[in-house]
């Protein structure tokens, strides 16, 4: 077991920011930079000196404070290589096959495009987790921006065959209203009826309902579960394929 601490900090309307702190090397890394005090406030409440940025795609809620982050820390920013142009300050582009390391853990980067062309995940297979942006959301998954239908569904599914127990930390507070539309996708699921309720219950006390669990999501986010007849005969798609239903699923979302 490797031992690790995460940070999740709430910052602007619904974004999360996150800290990854390995003790035994003394490195941290920032996954995306959405405002810069909160992120050097729970660094220095820590005592945390910042190695890394971490960013996952070059929207300005992810890359936008990069450089006065930088500036403050001295750290070395890591971003995407297929929109290295468009992260600020970037010392350093990663695409899919790549891997890097926080300390002695291995992080295996996967390219995720789709909300934007280059977006890519980070996944620690030894910390059971992933970070993951605007790619999968809780009950949901990222606006399509720059890509294809098929090209976000062949991103979806290299998160969707991480093991089971892999906790997935988005970068929005989405979780509510993707439920209230999940819903209507599949009213008959039973998994996804419990799991509405508990994020009603944990949004109304204010709690986050991030990060989530792949095994969660397969069995409750309808973006994961084109295959199901439940949803097909829904849609009335019974015969088409799974890009095809996930794509109407996502232009459902969209005018939702
Ligand atoms: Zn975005
Ligand atoms: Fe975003």
């Amino acid at each position: 077991m490797s031992d690790f601490e995460v940070c999740q900090i709430p910052c602007l309307q619904d974004n999360y920011g996150y800290l990854i702190h390995h003790p035994k090397s003394g490195q941290t890394a920032c996954i995306d930079t959405p405002e810069t005090q909160p992120i050097l406030t729970a660094l220095q409440t820590r005592g945390w000196d910042l190695t890394y940025i971490w960013n996952t795609h070059h929207h300005h809620d992810h890359a936008g404070n990069n450089e006065e982050i930088k500036a403050q820390t001295g750290c070395t920013i890591i971003g995407p290589a297929g929109e290295a142009d468009k992260i600020p300050a970037i010392d350093k582009a990663v695409d899919d096959g790549d891997a890097i390391t926080l300390g002695d853990m291995l992080v295996q980067i996967f390219n995720v495009g789709g909300h934007t062309l280059g977006h890519i995940a980070y996944y620690i297979p030894e910390a059971h987790l992933a970070f993951v942006g605007d790619s999968l959301f809780a009950l949901g998954c990222g606006r399509i921006f720059e890509g294809t239908p098929q090209q976000m569904w062949q991103s979806l599914q290299k998160l969707n065959a991480l093991p089971d127990g892999t906790k997935i930390y988005c970068a929005h507070e989405y979780t509510q209203a993707n439920a209230t539309f999940a819903i209507t996708i599949e009213p008959d699921n039973i998994d996804l009826q419990k799991r509405v309720q508990a994020i009603s219950e944990a949004r109304t006390q204010g709690q986050p309902t991030i990060p989530t669990e792949i095994a969660l999501e397969r069995a409750t986010n309808p973006f994961l579960r084109p295959h199901s007849a439940a949803i097909r005969a829904h849609l009335n798609m019974t015969a088409a394929s799974d890009v095809e239903v996930f794509a109407a699923i996502r232009r459902q979302k969209d005018n939702f």
